[in-house]
């Protein structure tokens, strides 16, 4: 998406270790005029799916993935982070190492919401390692509902997710695909 990619060049920033700083508009500060675009993008690509939720992980996933469940009309539902826990009855939970954080922490969601009727794209602001991804699938899977697949706002292809999403039978969506960034330089796919 030109407007994503755009904005990434103008304002965003490579940090050391391979993360990309996108705090003026996409996790710190929002832009709401563009992750309302950005929503209704990934609401175009996914019209057909059928889904019926929107699955993301607090907090940076949270606006993306609002945006696009505006748009397609259905709710979203947020697996919260915790550092660890013992796990509760009627909660599903996976193991998520944090890319940014370099900490393993637990996600869940409540049984009450998400269950075997349910068609569920996951929606999240980053796709790197695909952790995060693959533990929020764990979840639909425990849930006995069925993945409709992954959107992501930016995607860092050098970080291999992706391969791992679309083993896993589910289709990969990326507004922005990084394939090479550096300090100086950041190239699109
Ligand atoms: P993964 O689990 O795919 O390795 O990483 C995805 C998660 O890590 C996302 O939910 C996102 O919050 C965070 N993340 C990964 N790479 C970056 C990055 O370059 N910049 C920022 N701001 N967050 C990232």
């Amino acid at each position: 998406m030109k407007l994503l990619e755009e904005k990434i060049l103008k304002e965003g920033k490579v940090l050391d270790g391979g993360v990309l700083k996108v705090d003026g508009f996409l996790n710190h500060r929002l832009d709401a005029a563009l992750l309302t675009a950005l929503g209704k993008d990934i609401a175009s690509k996914f019209e057909k799916s059928g889904a019926t939720l929107v699955l993301t992980v607090e907090s940076s996933g949270i606006a993306v993935a609002f945006a696009a469940a505006q748009a397609l009309n259905v709710p979203v539902l947020v697996a919260k982070k915790h550092k660890s826990v013992n796990i509760a009855d009627g909660v599903y939970a996976a193991p998520v190492f944090s890319f940014t954080h370099k900490t393993e922490n637990t996600v869940l969601v409540s049984a009450e919401y998400i269950g075997e009727g349910d068609k569920v794209l996951v929606v999240d602001d980053f796709l790197a390692s695909g952790n995060a991804a693959i533990g929020l699938l764990s979840l639909i899977e425990q849930a006995g509902a069925t993945p409709v697949g992954f959107a992501v706002a930016i995607e860092k292809e050098e970080q291999g997710g992706r391969a791992l999403i679309e083993k896993k039978g589910v289709p990969v969506y990326s507004l922005a695909r990084i394939q090479k960034m550096s300090a100086n330089e950041i190239i699109f796919g």
